[in-house]
């Protein structure tokens, strides 16, 4: 096993630490599973590795927002002094700043947050909040929707520019267009669209004005009864997955739905299967819940014949179909903390919450279904230096990596919002 990164001795699980062939492996608490503790600290571990997503981005010619380069000595500053200046900052900030971390943030960033949460709690927190100045540790279409819903006066900061979300980056604007005219060309109508949340402000303005709305994956089966309402079909981008694990919760037969591929003439389908199907699934996926497998669910109830297996509906819909449970990530928090004590939780989502819930449950055994436990690449370039240089530099009155919406796009964009939040 190559360990990407690990600094011996820096355990990161409260577990035994031991050293076995020159690797230093950890001894899960509540059980006798042994985890490499390369899976534990996969700083440099690339989850979009054997899941396609590199080829995929590379064919749109995604380019991530570039990052103004920060002073070295931030990343080599001891741990504990950076910690001590960022509470000192935040402090001298008071409640001029709000700090909102999503919960697959690592510990060293979340432990400044003031809320913690899904893209979906995320984006209410931020519409609710009063404070000048948002520090969104989360992605950059997060950090959008937080400039959308809050007030004009609030200026919202990315601590890293680079902090992308690599399925948000698989459906662009103009292909989306493109594949509406085509529809439209057809003569098919009745078509709703439906964003999900972890996408650009610019689809989700599209679907503002063409009718259509946005969702997460707590609230997808009652946006598509939204849609349902209203049109006879649904257009749903940018995850593939989370748009057929919805269909299938609504009983839409798989032969009713399509996979738009924007690299191919009429997404690869035939005119007929475009005319017979009622829900289209452009090509996207997320890199993390992409590598969660049926053989890895089959191997945790081979090992724990009692264990609960839980999982995101970002997930391929064979996983979430094998799995006992499926919900957003606020939906997988509450079934396993309300569990009984002594229940087993194998956990189909990013390894820092399912840490996070380990660490805070330790009467309950919990594990991640992937044994090469990665962490959100994209949400991992959130690190405490950035903050920090951010934080120093909102203190001198200059405001860095803001995000800002521009105006049209941001009307559309609350509209499709605006009707989310409206859904009972
Ligand atoms: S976990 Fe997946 S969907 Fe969420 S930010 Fe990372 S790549 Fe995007």
């Amino acid at each position: 096993m190559v360990i990407h990164g690990h600094q011996p001795g820096t355990a990161l699980w409260p577990g035994t630490q031991q050293v076995t062939n020159g690797q230093t492996v950890l001894l899960h608490p509540s059980s006798s599973r042994w985890y490499a503790s390369a899976q534990l600290d996969a700083a440099t571990c690339v989850p979009e590795e054997g899941t396609g997503a590199y080829d995929l981005l590379d064919r749109y010619h995604v380019e991530p927002l570039k990052q103004e380069r920060i002073d070295r000595a931030y990343f080599k500053m001891d741990a504990t002094e950076r910690d001590a200046r960022i509470w000192d900052l935040r402090r001298q900030l008071g409640d001029r700043l709000t700090i909102l971390g999503h919960h697959y943030q690592r510990d060293e960033v979340i432990q400044f947050a003031d809320f913690q949460g899904d893209s979906f709690k995320l984006s209410q927190l931020a519409a609710g909040q009063s404070s000048e100045f948002t520090l969104f540790c989360g992605v950059h279409f997060m950090a959008e929707s937080a400039d959308i819903l809050g007030s004009p006066n609030q200026q919202v900061i990315l601590p890293n520019l680079e902090a992308g979300c690599s399925m948000a980056d698989m459906a662009k604007p103009e292909d989306v267009e493109l594949a509406w005219q085509t529809l439209a060309n057809l003569g098919i109508d009745g078509i709703i669209p439906i964003t999900y949340m972890n996408s650009a402000a610019s689809l989700k303005a599209f679907c503002g004005r063409n009718g259509g709305i946005v969702c997460t994956s707590s609230n997808a089966p009652r946006v598509y009864d939204w849609a349902f309402s209203r049109g006879e079909r649904i257009f749903f981008f940018p995850d593939e997955h989370l748009g057929r694990n919805t269909a299938v919760r609504k009983d839409i037969p798989q032969d009713r739905m399509v996979v738009w591929d924007p690299f191919l003439p009429l997404g690869g389908n035939t005119e007929e299967e475009l005319r017979s199907a009622q829900v289209y699934l452009w090509k996207g996926y997320c890199s993390v819940h992409a590598r969660f497998s049926v053989e890895q669910i089959e191997k945790a109830r081979a090992e724990y014949p009692d264990v609960n297996v839980i999982v995101h509906p970002e997930c391929r819909v064979e996983v979430v179909q094998a799995a006992d449970n499926d919900g957003s990530t606020e939906h997988i928090i509450n079934v396993i903390r309300d569990a009984p004590d002594g229940t087993t939780w194998a956990v189909g989502t990013e390894i820092n919450l399912v840490r996070r819930l380990q660490a805070q449950m330790p009467e309950k055994t919990i594990f991640c279904l992937d044994p090469i436990i990665c962490p959100c690449s994209t949400m991992y370039r959130i690190h405490p230096a950035y903050m920090l240089w951010a934080l120093e530099h909102l203190v001198e009155g200059r405001v860095v990596n803001e995000i800002t919406v521009d105006p049209a796009t941001r009307e559309e964009a609350k509209i499709a919002l605006e009707r989310m939040l409206a859904v009972p």
